[in-house]
């Protein structure tokens, strides 16, 4: 058997900050052929969210290399990534900045923990950095490694900050249909994905009320009035499970796995009107939304959303290492600080100095190449372009954006705004195509969902429109039988 550490594949021209030496991949790539590769992932590899016997048969795409918004696979297929990876790669691909922090945070420090009263500068460094970020009422964080993990946090936060307060009854989390907050046991019972809460994820004091999700709610009320009543379903709801057993409404900005749900602007002010008059906290998954991807540093800011916690993830790091971290706002820190005793609570990976670096890095190039505002007006132009291309398309019947991330809505009757039945799998049918023309698009249900690089230049979004264009057309002509007209 062939061990990936033998015969290190060297990346030309790639070297270390002082030139001593080039970076070796730890994995031999040439080492052995697509089917040797598609062969050993089937034998071996689980993978997540994936019906196995399926991809057994299908078998996975082996992915090699990265640079900028392109994959590029086994075979050496050059491949659009409009997915940033999975809403991570912020700055793009192959990024030697990131790659030399934590090359020289690992010569330096490569691991060391923040139990027991220790600490080290780059998570020290991070956790300022992210408070002047954030703003508003935050000054403290708290490390995770994974999305799933801070959201899980804030749940164990907020119930202890209630039990703090004398109210241990104070218990229930209130989120959304089709919100996604993760995949531990908690976070999955957080989750508005039923497939989900049927595969264990189904824990007591979780309960979920409408998504904003305009579009896919077939009524006559117009956006604003929609945003208000789908708000006004937490308010019914808390009363119904009384004010003093709920202990905090969780909400993503915007919905990304839900299908890239951008909530009217009446929503939020009217969900956060509520949380304040039923004394509930009020915590924003910023998993997806943070770091530009909704036009802003973060989804609270494009809202106006003043949350007491906020969970950040993919972005911090680009993707590049896996860090994520929870703001703790002054309300809940305070009294976790001053009364809170101990807070059983925190990972072997919390705060990993290595991770820290490369989000400081990240961030640095946020700042410096103006990311934030680059990817806000390069989503207007994705926006525009992608109307030009596909505004009267008669399967697509709406296209939103907000900053650099958006959605295409596939239609069965344009003209009532009328799905497909779910069983005609026209999602992906559509990704299937975007795939085979070596463009990545996500499809949940019947939506294209889209979040590229924010570094994504002129060039690649004509790419990306011409590409879309494509499958949907090509998409058209496999569904034009099923529908109406
Ligand atoms: N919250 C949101 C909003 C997410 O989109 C995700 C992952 N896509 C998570 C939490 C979970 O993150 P992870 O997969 O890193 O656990």
């Amino acid at each position: 058997m062939q061990s990936g550490l033998t015969g290190l594949g060297m990346i030309p021209g790639m070297k270390l900050p002082d030139g001593r030496s080039e970076f070796s991949m730890t994995s031999n790539i040439g080492a052995r052929t697509t089917t040797e590769w598609k062969k050993l992932d089937s034998a071996h590899f689980l993978h997540p969210f994936t019906d196995h016997k399926s991809l057994h048969q299908e078998t996975s795409r082996i992915i090699t290399r990265a640079d900028g918004l392109y994959l590029w696979d086994s075979d050496d297929v050059k491949i659009l990534d409009c997915m940033a990876g999975l809403w991570c790669t912020t700055v793009g691909y192959g990024r030697r900045e990131l790659a030399d922090a934590a090359a020289a945070q690992m010569m330096q420090l490569p691991y060391y923990n923040a139990f027991f009263k220790t600490a080290t500068p780059p998570a020290i460094e991070l956790a300022e950095r992210l408070c002047q970020l954030v703003g508003m009422n935050f000054q403290h964080v708290f490390y995770a490694t994974s999305g799933s993990e801070a959201v899980d946090t804030i749940i164990r936060l907020a119930r202890h900050y209630w039990a703090i307060k004398g109210k241990p009854q104070k218990k229930y989390i209130i989120s959304r249909q089709y919100a996604y907050h993760g995949s531990t046991i908690a976070t999955a019972s957080a989750g508005g994905m039923a497939d989900m809460h049927k595969q264990g994820g189904d824990l007591p004091f979780f309960s979920q009320v409408m998504a904003p999700y305009w579009y896919g709610h077939q009524g006559d009320l117009d956006e604003a009035q929609f945003g208000i009543v789908a708000a006004r379903t937490l308010e019914q709801r808390i009363l119904e499970l009384g004010p003093e057993n709920v202990a905090a409404f969780i909400g993503e900005p915007i919905q990304g796995a839900g299908g890239v749900i951008i909530p009217p602007d009446t929503y939020w002010p009217e969900v956060q009107r509520i949380c304040r008059e039923y004394d509930i906290l009020l915590a924003a998954d910023e998993v997806i939304c943070g770091f530009g991807r909704t036009g802003q540093w973060f989804g609270s800011h494009t809202f106006g959303i003043q949350p007491d916690l906020m969970s950040l993830a993919k972005g911090l790091t680009s993707g590049y290492v896996p860090l994520s971290a929870v703001m703790v706002g002054d309300r809940v820190a305070n009294e976790l600080i001053d009364h809170g005793g101990e807070f059983h609570h925190g990972f072997t990976y919390s705060g990993h100095p290595v991770s820290c670096a490369v989000a400081l890095a990240n961030l640095d190039i946020i700042e410096q190449e103006n990311l934030v505002e680059v990817g806000a007006s390069q989503g207007k132009k994705i926006e525009a372009q992608l109307r030009a291309a596909l505004g009267d398309h008669p399967l697509v019947g709406q296209i939103r954006t907000k900053g650099p991330i958006g959605a295409i809505e596939l239609v069965r009757d344009k003209s009532k705004r009328e799905f497909f039945p779910s069983d005609a799998g026209v999602g992906m049918i559509c990704r299937n195509h975007c795939f085979a023309n070596n463009l990545v698009m996500r499809a949940v249900r019947d939506t294209m969902i889209f979040c590229p690089a924010l570094v994504i230049s002129d060039a690649e979004i004509a790419e990306f429109v011409g590409l879309a264009t494509r499958a949907i057309e090509l998409t058209y002509r496999d569904v034009k039988g099923l529908m109406v007209g």
